[in-house]
């Protein structure tokens, strides 16, 4: 059974003070989870997660992970200000971005980030734009292909914009070395959500042997793979989380048995984690304002796919519970539904929840990132507030909600 984080009562008293609906976040639970994954990999001295600034962007939970050690990865010009604005020293600062205009690579390499080049065209377009080539560079590798594990195809990276191709980094890397580089590193990303212990290690193990032979074949000096972001979390109630010793371990072995004896040992992993860090410690909550009985059944909320895009745009499951009846049997089946004009805006589809009443608190379960996030303006709707569960059990609002001003502010009317 999938339960909140929070307690029916202490829910009960934030709605009061704060009316709803807001994205509620779990700093112990950022902060455990952050440790956990620190641990994993410190057999990697090196080791550094950036988190996806894209998945939650807000820097009060930027401090949180911050002060946990981690560094922040960074895809455009706003998320690099977000993490001068959090004080991330350059080096902590991943920028990975693609399709980049000039001003973003000028405000990446005025921060100090490290930039991660999506295209071997990147290679002159960075220099164009900045004058110079940094001496630490970082190159996206796009293997091509299917990206298959023991339990099935994951994903298609032959499909997908990213990354070079072999050939490509190979060039790219000779033609880096030309130009001063001193310090290269290897980016691959090409699972998103995956919920297994098997992707990172063997994610690692594809980079590995592109490391060493890059290493062969150009002379450059590889001091850093990054294994990016793509570690999924159950968003299912029958699903089981990723266990993060096991993924870490599986990293090692495979580091082992590659980079070890390749004289490569001294290579540092990093990762771009986004979901795995903050998804599960970030819940929609919002209050059931109208129920309807047409040809099915349905409970309106004051949230809507503004605050949450992820079941509108992907059909993604987001566990839903009703605060306070958590034990109650689930034996009503709800279109739970926002108010937008689009009929896709629809929480849950034919989800079976205990009954609800008008007033009831919902709680829309892993919402903590790519939520309040990927939130829009569509209907004039305005995005809602984000509280922070303190440790202490306190609760700091760390963004109001919109207000019409907002929306009007950049109309020239
Ligand atoms: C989106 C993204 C991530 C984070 O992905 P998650 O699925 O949230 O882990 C990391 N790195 C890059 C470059 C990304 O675009």
């Amino acid at each position: 059974m999938k339960k909140p984080f929070v307690n029916a009562q202490k829910l009960e008293e934030i709605a009061c003070e704060f009316g709803t609906p807001f994205h509620l976040y779990d700093e112990a639970g950022i902060r455990r989870n952050a440790r956990a994954l620190l641990k994993a990999f410190s057999w990697n001295k090196g080791f550094k997660e950036y988190f996806a600034v894209k998945a939650t962007p807000n820097p009060s939970i930027l401090e949180i992970l911050k002060e946990e050690g981690c560094g922040v990865d960074c895809s455009s010009y706003t998320e690099l200000l977000l993490a001068e604005r959090a004080e991330f020293p350059g080096k902590e600062i991943m920028f990975s971005s693609n399709a980049t205009p000039e001003g973003e690579f000028r405000l990446a390499a005025k921060l100090g980030a490290t930039i991660n080049l999506d295209d071997f065209t990147h290679i002159d377009a960075l220099e164009q734009a900045i004058g110079y080539i940094p001496e630490t560079i970082s190159c996206r590798y796009n293997p091509g292909g299917i990206m298959e594990l023991s339990n099935g195809v994951m994903d298609n990276p032959g499909d997908a914009k990213y990354g070079f191709t072999y050939a490509q980094l190979a060039e790219g890397f000779k033609k880096l070395k030309a130009k001063g580089v001193k310090t290269f590193g290897i980016h691959s990303f090409l699972v998103s959500n995956a919920l297994t212990e098997l992707y990172y290690p063997q994610l690692a193990e594809v980079l590995f042997r592109v490391a060493v032979q890059l290493r062969d074949e150009t002379g450059c000096d590889i001091k850093f793979i990054n294994l990016s972001g793509g570690i999924g979390i159950p968003y299912l109630p029958e699903q089981s989380p990723v266990s993060i010793e096991e993924v870490g371990e599986g990293v090692r072995r495979v580091y082992e048995k590659i980079l070890v004896p390749a004289g490569m040992g001294g290579v540092a992993i990093f990762s771009e984690l986004g979901r795995y860090m903050l998804a599960p410690y970030g819940c929609l909550v919002a209050t059931a304002i109208h129920e309807k009985h047409i040809y099915k059944e349905y409970i309106g909320l004051d949230a809507c796919a503004v605050d949450l895009m992820r079941p509108a745009m992907y059909g993604a499951y987001h566990h839903i519970t009703v605060n306070g009846k958590e034990g109650a049997p689930a034996v009503k089946k709800y279109d739970v539904t926002g108010s937008l004009c689009e009929n896709n805006d629809k929480f849950a589809v034919d989800r079976m929840l205990p009954e609800i009443q008008l007033g009831d608190l919902i709680i829309i379960h892993d919402t903590g990132a790519h939520g309040y996030a990927m939130g829009y303006n569509y209907n004039g709707k305005l995005k809602s507030k984000e509280l922070l569960l303190c440790e202490d059990g306190s609760v700091e609002m760390i963004r109001r909600a919109e207000t019409p001003d907002d929306y009007f502010a950049t109309l020239d009317f």
